[in-house]
């Protein structure tokens, strides 16, 4: 049907009850402009009319229910300060009391002893009686009676419940609309094909029935088939943008696993793979042979050998003619991972190189040199790695380790690294993302998934210490100290503005400096208020062992590896995120020796603070605590999620319908696999729906 001839794209305005004034609050309070907006503006909650109870049966209850009663009693009493309506109400099977604090006036001239109502409230056990306070009402009549239902319940903000735009308008409102609306206005994008496939009730019903539902029944179907909606079209977008993509990018074939590969599987790796790491790798390896090029997270927690995975697959890179580099987001990650793989490549005719910001004058010449003449297989180092003067002969796979630090931005200058083929591209991630959010969050990206630790791993301890504990506390770093262990104390992240995490930091130095006075104890500071040259002095300090503590704000959290600290005490840990406590963590654990994690805060703890320290003590893996995470926090405010569409759900959550999410998905990729560019018949209207939604747009804009 023509769009323009659609009676569900007639503005509000001209619904009976509305005009000029109310249509355009609805629209700057709720962005409520036409028919179909508000058809699509669903209610949260529903009261159960579809029951009715006695008033022996009432009891202390969060959920409002209906019973009818007769007024027998009407009283108004002045109080102190208040004046006070009561209502004795009466049916066959006993009494019960109700008040009113507010609109007396208007309760009083509707109220009429000896007349039958029926009432809906929250009963509520007040000195040992239950009664209850501002219950609904409405005259009895035995036709009310026969509309029972499970009455809907609409969002509202304070200027549209002043103005009288409340539910009960608006449930007179879209009746009214669903009234002048026939079967063939309605916008069903999924079609009847799959709606009856998939067992799902038709998207006319669905939409009438959440908003009047005849039973709790009738509301579970018709919210299945509108959360499915929105979870499928969320899918089918980015399946689609993905294989669009595909379509366009080649990358290079490394078809062998050559000599070098093999050399270093055989006889190098001092342990077996584990079983997620050869997942991966094979994974990994299904892309690279495709022509296709590779855009791969690979996400796996703290200490699950992801950089053993990324030194495989630049070796398949040089085994099949290509160069490789590796991207680290700080210097001294960079120069960790570069003297490892460095030393692992002796003897490989491997040539490995570094360059960073500090690699300068005839240093950096000679790498420049040899990387554009492709002497250099690999090249580790830092962001400089993306700059334009980096010319690679022929770069065939880029691995950027702990991703959070770089954007598509920055993925994208490294596509440009290579005339015609753009390089497979590897991130990895230590810090996990749940899997609905994986499947969402990033959406041009494929996901791999380390869910194992390599054997032998030791727990690390973990403990909740309140601040009025530290005696203990230092006692116990002392012992450690004296095993020879290393300690971090982190503080609350250090910015331009917050004088006050300065200062907290500088007292508890000072006073660890009593405590753990020079010359027998070392400390180290690092903080993001020192000059880059003077943090870079520090660490290495601590990383050399010259220093037992190290006093510091998050800037240690990413990928750090001193394997004889064991001991991480996070101050007002209550301020961290979990994601940012269990990174924390997981700088511990690294060597043979028990590790500690002591949590400290005061005794004030917000709700959400006491669930994420105890979360942190109860567990150590990685996606449960981004699922406790993403609960806590939900979608919008984890990282990667914004533009990803998750926003744009309406009914359905991420959180609560994970099942449904993956159901969803796997039907939108079966379709894509049958219809890449959804031209059938069938799936015309899908392709139309994906043309009207935002995220669709913006995706099509980047690639195209
Ligand atoms: P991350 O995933 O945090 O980057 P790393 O790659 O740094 O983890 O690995 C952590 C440690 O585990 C390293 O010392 C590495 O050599 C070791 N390791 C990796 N894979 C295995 C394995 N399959 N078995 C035993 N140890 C392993
Ligand atoms: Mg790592």
């Amino acid at each position: 049907m023509d769009p323009s001839k659609n009676p569900l794209f007639t503005s509000i305005e001209f619904l009976k009850g509305v005009g000029p004034n109310r249509a355009s609050l609805l629209t700057k309070e709720l962005d409520i402009r036409t028919w179909n907006d508000l058809i699509h503006h669903f209610p949260f909650r529903y009261i159960d009319k579809t029951q009715m109870y006695s008033v022996s049966d009432l009891k202390q209850s969060d959920v409002a229910v209906q019973f009818k009663a007769t007024v027998t009693r009407l009283s108004i009493t002045k109080g102190k300060f208040k004046r006070r309506l009561t209502a004795t109400l009466r049916d066959q099977t006993g009494t019960i009391r109700a008040t009113w604090f507010q609109g007396i006036n208007w309760v009083a001239e509707k109220l009429v002893e000896g007349r039958e109502y029926l009432f809906f409230a929250k009963a509520s056990n007040y000195k040992g009686a239950i009664s209850i306070s501002h219950p609904e009402f409405e005259e009895y009549t035995v036709d009310k009676l026969k509309s029972k239902t499970l009455e809907p319940v609409y969002p509202s903000t304070e200027l549209l419940t002043k103005t009288g735009l409340e539910s009960k308008l608006k449930r007179t409102l879209i009746k009214q609309v669903f009234s002048k609306l026939k079967p063939e206005h309605f916008l069903d994008y999924l079609g009847p094909t799959y709606t009856e496939k998939l067992k799902l009730s038709s998207h006319a019903s669905a939409l009438y029935n959440i908003h009047f539902p005849k039973s709790e029944e009738d509301l579970q179907r018709a919210q299945a088939r509108l959360k499915f909606e929105e979870l499928f079209f969320l899918q089918l977008g980015m399946i689609f943008n993905q294989q669009q993509r595909k379509a366009k990018l080649k990358g290079a074939v490394f078809a062998k696993v050559g000599d070098k590969f093999m050399k270093y599987f055989n006889e190098k790796i001092p342990f077996e793979l584990t079983g997620a790491q050869k997942k991966v790798i094979k994974e990994i390896r299904n892309d690279l042979g495709s022509g296709i090029q590779m855009n791969r997270l690979l996400q796996g927690d703290v200490g699950s050998g992801k950089t053993m995975v990324a030194l495989l697959v630049m070796l398949l890179a040089n085994d099949n003619g290509y160069q490789a580099c590796m991207m680290a987001p700080t210097e001294i990650l960079a120069q960790q991972h570069y003297t490892s793989i460095a030393e692992q490549m002796k003897g490989m005719g491997i040539h490995v190189g570094f360059l960073s910001g500090s690699v300068k004058g005839k240093r950096r010449a000679e790498v420049l040199k040899l990387l554009k003449e492709g002497v250099i297989h690999i090249l580790i180092g830092t962001h400089a790695l993306i700059e334009d003067w980096v010319v690679f002969k022929q770069l065939g796979v880029a691995i950027i380790d702990e991703q959070h630090r770089f954007g598509v931005a920055q993925r994208a200058a490294l596509w440009s690294k290579t005339e015609g083929i753009a390089p497979h591209i590897l991130v990895m991630t230590a810090t996990p993302i749940p899997r609905t959010l994986a499947l969402t969050a990033y959406g041009d990206l494929e996901v791999s998934t380390i869910d194992e630790l390599p054997p032998g791993r030791k727990p690390i301890k973990t403990v909740h210490m309140y601040d009025t504990r530290r005696v203990d506390l230092n006692n116990f770093i002392e012992t450690e100290i004296k095993k020879g262990r290393q300690v971090y104390i982190v503080y609350p992240l250090i910015e331009e503005s917050s004088k006050l995490d300065l200062q907290n930091l500088e007292d508890g130095y000072e006073r660890l400096l009593q405590r753990f006075p020079r010359p027998k104890y070392q400390i180290s500071v690092v903080h993001g208020k020192l000059k880059a040259a003077d943090k870079e002095s520090e660490m290495q300090r601590f990383v050399r062992g010259e220093t037992q503590i190290m006093v510091a704000t998050t800037v240690i959290e990413v990928g750090v590896n001193v394997p004889n600290a064991s001991v991480m005490i996070i101050e007002n840990s209550e301020r961290f995120g979990l994601s940012q406590l269990h990174q924390l963590r997981g700088r511990v654990g690294r060597g043979s020796e028990k590790s500690y994690c002591i949590l400290m805060s005061g005794y004030n703890l917000s709700i959400n603070g006491k669930k994420r320290l105890e979360t942190m003590v109860r567990t150590q893996d990685g996606f449960e605590i981004a699922e406790v995470d993403l609960e806590l926090r939900g979608p919008g405010n984890i990282e990667g999620t914004q533009q990803s569409g998750v926003m744009d759900l309406n009914l359905a959550s991420i959180v609560k319908d994970q099942e449904l999410m993956i159901y969803a998905r796997n039907i939108a990729k079966s379709i894509i696999h049958d219809d890449p560019f959804l031209q059938k018949d069938i799936h015309i209207p899908m392709h139309n729906k994906l043309k009207t939604m935002r995220n669709y747009r913006k995706n099509w804009g980047r690639i195209s």
